[in-house]
């Protein structure tokens, strides 16, 4: 038996894909230590873990997210880099009475290995997104001199460096930290070149099981019908314009809408419940997407991921952060198309239902996509890997 430090921040999307992982390797004999932040506490102790609480400091800092520069990606880099050097002291000073073996931590914090380093012992890197090999930039744009912020972002990796007493730091230790063992939950059939990654990468797709939540609606009303599931995901979805859009795009139609509109928009704002529509503030995803035939969807990774598990065809429509790339696969992968979120009309969400509908090509790729992941071994996998590198680890 070992100890284990499992690193991570404070998103759903970055803990949920872990949670099947953490049981399996307590019921292997595992003793997992979870860092995260006290709204997350519950999910970690039921799965086995114990949990240590980063503090209200970080999960502050996390909560207030905001880019400072004006560069999309040097900004992002800055903002993960602020996150290791406040998360590594720490992280430090609550696992003094630890001494894990090993630590496992979240591709975007780098900090787990900085923490793997000082205090020298192997890190594996858990990857809730698409695995990145390289910076997603040409290299011309990573030259000193090239723009004040990434001249300011080398300044600051230089002094973290220093400061924490780890050698160097790049900006793809800070980005997307890559260890001898990488863990990633999508299959390869889903991700972007995905020949371009070595053999330290294992593409253990998705684990998704049951979930056990209140089920709020009659799934049997849904039997029978083209079904269309809208959902912008849990943390950007206050957009009654959109969902309104939505009624006026498919009121009347011959098909059933389950529409999600999220915990904060109010459903006294929308301008109608049509009879085919059933509107919540919540659906469970996954019972809904066993039954849907199409899925109008932020993007979000684990949305994207869970509708190809189950094969439903997508109509992308990403607005920040990762979305975009997961758009972009959707749209590469021929499982789905996209759309911009700006200027959507009503009619534009019509007739992008029907195509997706009506080529078979869409709900084939779901179909093979849906089945790698079904195929490529989930936690039980991931845990045979991270039992074999801990051999050659000598653990
Ligand atoms: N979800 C759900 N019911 C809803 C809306 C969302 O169960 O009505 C779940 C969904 O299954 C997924 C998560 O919330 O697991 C959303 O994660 P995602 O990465 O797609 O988007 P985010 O909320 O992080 O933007």
């Amino acid at each position: 038996m070992s100890k284990v430090l499992f690193i991570n921040g404070c998103a759903h999307g970055h803990i949920n894909p872990t949670l099947p992982l953490v049981k399996e390797l307590v019921d292997r004999g595992e003793e997992v230590f979870y860092v995260s932040a006290a709204e997350f506490r519950d999910k970690v102790v039921s799965n086995g873990a114990n949990y240590i609480d980063i503090g209200e400091k970080f999960a502050q800092f996390n909560r207030s997210f905001k880019l400072t520069g004006s560069h999309p990606f040097y900004s992002v880099v800055d903002y993960f880099l602020k996150s290791d050097m406040l998360m590594v002291p720490l992280i430090l000073e609550k696992i003094v009475d630890i001494k894990p073996d090993y630590i496992i931590h979240d591709s975007i914090f780098g900090g787990g290995n900085i923490i793997g380093k000082l205090l020298n012992i192997p890190s594996i890197c858990s990857c809730t997104t698409f695995a990145m090999n390289k910076l997603p930039l040409p290299p011309h744009m990573f030259e000193r001199g090239f723009h004040p912020e990434l001249d300011a972002l080398y300044y600051n990796l230089d002094n973290a460096a220093k400061e924490l007493g780890v050698g160097e730091l790049t900006l793809m230790d800070v980005f997307f930290k890559k260890e001898e063992l990488n863990i990633v939950y999508t299959s390869k059939a889903f991700q972007p070149d995905p020949e371009s990654f070595d053999e330290s990468f294992k593409f253990v797709g998705p684990s998704i099981g049951e979930r056990n939540e209140l089920v709020n609606l009659t799934l049997e009303d849904l039997d029978g019908n083209d079904v269309v599931y809208i959902s912008m995901g849990t943390i950007n979805n206050d957009n009654i314009e959109f969902y309104n859009k939505c009624i006026e795009a498919f009121k009347g139609e011959e098909m059933k809408v389950v529409l999600s509109i999220g915990k904060k928009s109010g459903v006294e704002r929308l301008q109608s419940i049509p009879d085919n529509f059933i509107i919540r503030d919540y659906v469970p995803q996954l019972e809904v997407l066993k039954r849907a035939d199409v899925f109008i969807s932020h993007a979000g990774m684990n949305s994207v991921t869970e509708a190809l598990y189950f094969e439903v065809p997508i109509v992308a429509i990403p607005q920040a952060n990762d979305q975009h790339m997961i758009a972009r696969q959707i749209v590469m992968s021929g499982a789905g198309i996209s759309l911009k979120a700006d200027d959507i009309t009503p009619e534009q969400l019509t007739n992008s239902v029907a195509h997706v509908l009506s080529e078979s090509k869409f709900k084939e790729t779901s179909r093979r996509i849906g089945k790698s992941f079904r195929e490529a071994g989930g936690y039980k996998a991931a845990v045979e890997y991270i039992f074999e590198y801990k051999k050659i680890k000598s653990l």
